[in-house]
């Protein structure tokens, strides 16, 4: 079976020692792919590699001109070869294709939106009160490690790299375990559309030992990881040893708040998809549809119905809406979170069952009712696609619901009452909101968490402080 290399400033190279690990399609649960495992000597060679490459200012000196040119030379070969990969993407992801073609194209626009970004980011100049001139420069932080997931390898990865390569910083991915192969073709476009040598490292290999040598590594200068909160936690520790910048983008367990006057019918087809979407593997996944009682009844058959008729199956199926987990421990934790909740009194009332025709990952979309916000399977993130349905009675109780829990990542509130959906967009304390739309996540304009959910902003020109230090610069006119 062919091995997939490392990328390691911009060469495709085996792991040293040449060692290597099997994928496993999440739809069939058999082995498809090789890839090359790196280890803490890979991370050596990578990290020197980019310092080196940032110290002699090749790209950072390029024109942000110039390094735009590239990105935007990288979104068109990725807009060229959407088809191939989006295939990758769902056989290594376990995605419905329609799903893994918009991400592809999504991460085309990332690069095309920083592609234009490059030559906009800009300084200030600053009417201080000593004779001469006050201005500030926006320099690129250094080497930026960026750790990403498994369940939006190509777009998360996009979300990082091209911000941090548009502001003339050099990159190492170390993409999660499962899900390596689109972020190492990634790379390949991207040298292909003209970056230079040792500007990216793509380094696939276990968190515990890949991830954790890079954070700690002292010619880091950035890490930005998005993934578990409890891994971020340690993350945020390691980082602190060399004062490394650090972005965490964590868990959520957004509220999608219903009140009765909304339009249930559209509320409903969006909020199937805004919590089975991806098989619920989305930190923004609306897991908590906390709904007013005068329409509880109703809208519950509503839910029901059309989560029953969501097609679950094959990835490359172009008829399927829902795949599987990515992982056979990913499905377990699933499980056991609909176990618990039976013993906490939730009742699950469509789903829990998996198809026995197929060896592949799967667990069909899952309702839970005589849900308490306080059970831990209405405060912990399952990951998977289980909702919980919650009644509330007025505002103010929505608003107390939706906060009472450690993340705040997003959030929805569905209501035609203006002046309702503007207290309630205000009161709760996520980082993204939408109004009568499920749609939160938008590549213009900033992403990321409150609370245990993170800090840092992703996205739109808000990335721009998460990959820049700020210099001061005063010119005596004496
Ligand atoms: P995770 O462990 O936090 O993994 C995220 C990334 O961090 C992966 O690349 C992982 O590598 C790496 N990593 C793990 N331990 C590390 C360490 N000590 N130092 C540096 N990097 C490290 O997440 P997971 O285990 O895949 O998923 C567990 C749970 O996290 C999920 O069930 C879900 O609740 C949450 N999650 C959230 C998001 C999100 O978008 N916010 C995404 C994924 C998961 P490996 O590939 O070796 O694990
Ligand atoms: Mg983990």
């Amino acid at each position: 079976m062919e091995v997939e290399q490392l990328v390691l400033g911009g060469e495709r190279v085996p792991a040293v020692g040449e060692k290597t690990s099997a994928l496993i399609e999440p739809a069939t649960g058999k082995i498809f792919v090789e890839v090359a495992e790196a280890g803490a000597e890979d991370v050596e060679r990578a990290v020197r590699v980019a310092y080196q490459t940032f110290e002699e200012s090749s790209w950072s000196r390029l024109s942000a001109t110039g390094r735009g040119r590239i990105l935007l030379k990288a979104a068109t070969l990725l807009r060229e070869r959407l088809e191939r990969m989006a295939i990758i993407e769902a056989r290594n992801a376990g995605k419905p294709i329609r799903d893994a073609r918009d991400e592809v194209a999504l991460a085309a626009a990332v690069f095309e939106y920083w592609g234009g970004a490059a030559n906009k980011i800009m300084g200030e100049t600053i009417p201080v009160q000593d004779n001469g001139l006050e201005m500030t420069l926006r320099e690129p932080v250094g080497v930026c490690a960026l750790i990403t997931p498994w369940n939006f390898p190509l777009v998360i990865a996009s979300w990082k790299i091209a911000p941090a390569l548009a502001c003339g910083n050099t990159v190492i991915v170390k993409p999660a375990q499962l899900t390596p192969l689109s972020v190492l073709l990634l790379a390949d476009i991207l040298m292909e559309a003209g970056l230079p040598s040792g500007v990216i490292s793509v380094l696939p290999g276990p968190g515990a030992a890949v991830g954790n040598a890079l954070v700690r590594h002292a010619l880091v200068s950035k890490v930005s990881f998005t993934g578990s909160t409890e891994v971020g936690a340690q993350i945020m520790r390691l980082c602190a040893d060399n004062i490394t910048r650090v972005s965490l983008e964590l868990g959520g367990k957004a509220a999608n708040i219903v009140f009765a006057d909304a339009d249930l019918q559209r509320c409903v087809n969006a909020s199937v998809f805004a919590v089975f979407g991806n098989c619920g593997q989305d930190c923004c996944a609306r897991s908590r549809l906390l709904v007013q009682r005068s329409v509880y009844e109703s809208f519950v058959e509503l839910f029901k119905a059309r989560t029953v008729a969501l097609r679950v199956g094959q990835p490359l199926n172009e008829q399927t809406e829902i795949g599987p987990l990515i992982s056979a421990g990913q499905r377990q934790r699933s499980l056991d979170y609909l176990a618990l909740a039976q013993q906490e009194g939730a009742e699950v009332v469509v789903g829990g069952g998996m198809p026995s025709d197929s060896d592949g990952y799967f667990l069909q979309p899952t309702i839970l009712t005589q849900v308490d916000n306080r059970m831990r399977v209405a405060q912990e993130e399952i990951f998977g696609p289980v909702v919980g349905i919650i009644p509330f009675e007025s505002e103010e109780e929505a608003i107390r619901l939706a906060n009472d829990v450690a993340y705040g990542l997003s959030g929805s509130v569905w209501t035609q009452n203006l002046g309702r959906a503007i207290r309630v967009a205000k009161g709760v304390r996520a980082g993204v909101l939408s109004v009568n739309s499920n749609h939160s996540v938008h590549t213009e304009a900033p992403f990321g968490g409150y609370k245990k959910s993170g800090f840092g902003r992703e996205m739109g020109m808000h990335a721009v402080q998460l990959y820049t230090e700020v210099k001061s610069i005063f010119f005596s006119q004496e």
